[in-house]
């Protein structure tokens, strides 16, 4: 198990952030979580860095705040953490960022205050989430088990097990169980710009889903719009692994361009509370109808963000039978589930996945069929019989997933 710790800390730390010398990084860490963390710090000072900075935090306590503090509190952001994130993102440093929480941490608590300060965080640190979004800073994230996340995984075992477990499904997701991780993700990292040169030749117009919990959905594709998967890269030509896991290809869809209705396939962690059973209408891009049988309020508050939240602002896919899908858990964690299913983003788009995207500013993008918005949030669509037709600009059709899988193109 310790040997396996320390291989996965320095895999992030390699690989995933590929720290350089002299680079400061950040962590972002569950308190949970303290004993992987100081293991990053030795490794990430180990790898050179000039330094290294943990940003704690403790979901027992925001849960207290959101469930106790003065309403008028969650219209603002300490200036302090202002201060933190856009002097470090100036400084050029690396984001390594664990994401553990118990799924329904925040259950109890009114959605719309979440939302006001996700509103606050956004507004007084935009240059910071515009510099994560264009990849002008190297970023990562990862997860670590936590008691509470994994009991919700695996219910019917103690703490201890549901622990045991959650870390092998994690190591597994990560090939840290493969003799050579390092070796292990070049491979994978190949295979998957082998896919994305594949859909990116193509250069398709639209694509059409359909399956039987009844999605029928009309996605068009921006011109110029680029297929990204595996890695992703600093504009001074820094490699990075954005998300480790990673399984996906994505792309932006044209804002505009979205038809017909999506049922979800997973339920959906946000901000601490459970989504389930939900479906979205679109007409021309826009959110017109909404439903869902567990979380509806949280729904519409997350759709309810800004104008931007009713748009769609990636479209990945993943196969149906990848090794993340394959171990059959519902993580509850999106970082997990994304990468076991095909997966659509309500919120802002990846500038960098249309071409001279990072150049271009809000309205640019918004022009070029790009959505903005303050926030991203993926959702899962994924199933075993999901198919997925491209229509070239010839008006061909290309099968691209047939039973929930990529077909070979
Ligand atoms: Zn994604
Ligand atoms: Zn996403």
């Amino acid at each position: 198990m310790e040997t396996q710790l320390k291989k996965y800390a320095e895999l992030l730390v390699k690989t995933g952030i590929n720290l350089k010398k002299d680079q400061i990084l950040v962590l972002r860490s569950p308190i949970e979580c303290a004993e992987f963390a100081r293991m990053i710090v030795e490794i990430g000072y180990d790898a050179g860095a000039k330094e290294v900075v943990v940003l704690w935090n403790d979901e027992v306590c925001s849960k207290l705040t959101y469930l106790k503090a003065p309403d008028a509190l969650f219209d603002t952001f300490p200036s302090y953490l202002k201060e933190f994130y856009l002097s470090y993102v100036r400084q050029d440093a690396a984001f390594l960022s664990i994401s553990a929480s118990d799924p329904e941490n925040l259950k109890e608590v009114d959605p719309v205050r979440i939302q006001r300060y996700q509103r606050a965080f956004s507004a007084e640190v935009s240059e910071y989430r515009q510099r994560m979004m264009n990849n002008e800073n190297v970023w990562c994230v990862a997860s670590v088990p936590t008691p509470k996340w994994a009991s919700k995984v695996f219910p019917d075992e103690t703490v201890e097990v549901a622990m045991d477990k959650l870390w092998t499904a994690i190591f597994k997701a990560v090939r840290v169980n493969t003799p050579d991780p390092v070796q292990a993700w070049e491979q994978h990292k190949d295979a998957l710009k082998k896919q994305m040169k594949i859909l990116n030749a193509y250069n398709f117009k639209s694509l059409h889903y359909k399956n039987t919990l009844g999605t029928d959905l009309s996605i068009e594709l921006p011109a110029g719009h680029i297929w990204l998967g595996g890695s992703d890269f600093t504009p001074d030509g820094h490699e990075f692994i954005a998300n480790m896991p990673t399984e996906e290809i994505f792309t932006a869809p044209l804002r505009t361009g979205v038809n017909g209705r999506v049922v979800s396939s997973m339920p959906l962690n946000v901000s601490g509370s459970l989504i389930e059973g939900f479906e979205l209408t679109f007409k021309d891009g826009r959110v017109v109808d909404y439903k869902a049988e567990v979380g509806y309020e949280n729904l519409k508050q997350l759709l309810e963000t800004d104008e931007g939240s009713l748009y769609l602002g990636e479209v990945a896919l993943v196969s149906y039978d990848s090794p993340i899908s394959n171990m059959g858990i519902l993580f509850y964690n999106t970082l997990f589930d994304e990468n076991a299913s095909c997966h659509l983003a309500l919120g802002k788009a990846y500038p960098v996945c249309v071409k001279g995207g990072e150049h271009m500013d809000s309205a640019a993008l918004m022009a070029n069929g790009i959505n903005d918005s303050i926030t991203h949030e993926d959702f899962m669509v994924g199933t075993k019989d999901l198919s997925i037709i491209g229509i070239t600009h010839t008006g061909e059709k290309v099968e691209i997933f047939r039973n929930g899988n990529f077909v070979t193109i």
